[in-house]
């Protein structure tokens, strides 16, 4: 599995092999994880305040995603522009999550390095 995939799948950063967040999704705990990698013991939170920088890059994205889709329904396809902040609103809304958890997920690949021993010890 690849680095992208992996950040995209929420899997374990160090195994690739277990999920991060806590399934089935629920809407009051978006972002709850499980505590730790059942595999290779990688604890998901690994300091309290972690992912204080995730939230940087969940702005950043968001930022960019939302304003970029106005500016272009504005400017490429004349919509007008309550009608392109309405939609990007109703778009925000439906990807918060989902930005959140991608960040999250980003955040902890970039810290962590893959260790190649865990994956082998699955597949072997
Ligand atoms: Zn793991």
């Amino acid at each position: 599995m690849s680095k992208i995939k992996s950040i995209f799948t929420y899997t374990c950063p160090r195994c690739r092999q277990t999920k991060m967040y806590k399934e089935p999704f629920e809407m009051s705990k978006p972002v709850e994880m499980n505590h730790s990698c059942e595999v290779c013991g990688q604890r998901f939170e690994p300091e309290p305040g972690f992912y204080y920088g995730a939230m940087f890059i969940s702005y950043i994205m968001s930022g960019w995603i939302f304003v970029g889709t106005a500016l272009i329904l504005v400017f490429v396809f004349k919509w007008s522009f309550e009608a392109a902040m309405g939609l990007v609103f109703v778009f925000a809304i439906i990807t918060f999550f989902k930005l959140m958890r991608l960040s999250r997920s980003m955040w902890i690949h970039f810290v962590v390095k893959f260790d190649p021993q865990y994956a082998k010890s699955i597949n072997s």
